[in-house]
């Protein structure tokens, strides 16, 4: 076993059993991540919806098939990124996760950022997108996700550098079909990076 399976096990061991916030109570399955361990682009979203609490796999529904479409439309193979989220449970009916359930459930996330070491960290909307920036130290920067989306922040992780790119969230387009334009011209960035 890999030290980085072996530590990722680990992260999913604590999840599988964490309490340190009240969405355990009202979830089915944690949902901790999917993808190379070695991946050069990490993708962050929100927290699991109703499909992915069911098979505790990361963005398997509605949201998932748009990420997968505009992955294939620049010809990154979704088993060769990571996808975690910032709450490892469901917030109960897909509400915004709170605050608090943020705070208490991040330190998963940063472990995984610092096993999977990416090159490019992708924050799918607002909340993911505000978390990734202020922990890069970018909290003077921080603004809407429609002025933040699309643009690369360069930063210095404790693996080496790091570009964080904001983006609009794929579930944005189940609700305004317009914007999967925004959307797949800001995946044509990542094709510079697979
Ligand atoms: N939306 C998210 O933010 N994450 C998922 O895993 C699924 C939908």
């Amino acid at each position: 076993m890999s030290k980085k399976y072996e530590d990722m096990k680990q992260i999913r061991d604590e999840v599988s059993n964490c309490k340190k916030c009240n969405l355990y109570k009202y979830a089915k399955l944690p949902v901790v991540g999917q993808g190379s361990h070695n991946a050069k682009i990490m993708f962050v979203g929100e927290g699991p919806g109703a499909n992915e609490d069911r098979t505790g796999i990361p963005f398997c529904g509605r949201a998932g098939d748009i990420l997968n479409e505009l992955l294939g439309k620049v010809g990154i193979k979704r088993d060769d990124v990571y996808i975690a989220n910032i709450v490892k449970h469901r917030p109960p009916g897909n509400r915004d996760p709170k605050p608090e359930e943020i705070a208490a459930c991040v330190s998963y996330l940063d472990r995984q950022i610092d096993i999977i070491k990416p090159k490019v960290l992708c924050a799918l909307g607002r909340f993911a997108a505000y978390y990734v920036m202020e922990k890069f130290g970018f909290l003077d920067k921080i603004e809407g996700i429609s002025k933040m989306h699309g643009k690369t922040y360069k930063a210095r992780a404790p693996h080496g550098d790091i570009v964080i790119i904001p983006l609009y969230h794929p579930a944005v387009v189940a609700y305004n079909i317009n914007m999967k334009d925004f959307l797949e011209k800001d995946f044509k960035i990542l094709g510079k990076y697979k």
